[in-house]
């Protein structure tokens, strides 16, 4: 089976591939994240990836696109999250599904399938449509149960590990959040 596996970032890959691997799957790894700003967090997730995928020996692909403009014009209408996040899924998995076809791989997936943040039922629902569109495969593998085993992993490898999801609003909502908290105890922040 030729699969080709969209990856968000390096830590949540280890026990995607680590999983795929055990059932005798070699999954070629697919960069496109236009959704990840600003752009040193971008290359920085980027390049922790090449670093890794050249460590164990996985095929990945780079499919650059830092764009932040296209990402915030398309969520501008309504850029709460989750409503955000669908049209996030949407660019994300619309390109690794044109590429498969285009390459011809008979599926694809992507490793947000780990992360129980993630809303596992539109990526589903959204994978599908792109899967249709494009006449390839999709696999909606569930790889949440080693979600926690993967992080492990990757703090054990050194692996760059993000402080919030990618996109600038994820990083506002972070710094929101910790300066509301400061400023209810009554801290400087
Ligand atoms: S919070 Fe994460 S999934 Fe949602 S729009 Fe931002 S980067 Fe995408």
């Amino acid at each position: 089976m030729k699969l080709l596996m969209h990856v968000c970032c390096a830590p949540c890959s280890v026990e995607c591939i680590a999983a795929l691997r055990e059932e005798g799957v070699e999954p070629t790894l697919f960069w496109y994240n236009p959704n990840i700003h600003p752009v040193e967090e971008y290359k920085l997730r980027r390049d922790t990836l090449k670093s890794y995928a050249a460590s164990i020996g996985a095929e990945l692909i780079l499919e650059e696109n830092y764009g932040l403009r296209e990402f915030v014009r398309k969520t501008a209408p309504d850029f709460t999250f989750g409503e955000r996040c669908g049209i996030c899924y949407e660019m994300r998995l619309a390109k690794t599904a044109a590429f498969a076809r285009e390459a011809g791989y008979d599926f694809f997936t992507t490793t947000l399938f780990i992360s129980p943040y993630q809303d596992r039922e539109k990526l589903l629902r959204i994978g599908k449509a792109a899967a249709d569109r494009e006449g390839v495969g999709f696999i909606g593998y569930d790889f949440r149960p080693r979600f926690q085993r993967g992080q492990e992993k990757a703090k054990e490898l050194g692996l760059y590990r993000q402080k919030y999801c990618g996109c600038i609003f994820s990083e506002e909502e972070r710094f929101s959040n910790r300066a509301k908290k400061a400023m209810r105890r009554g801290e400087v922040w």
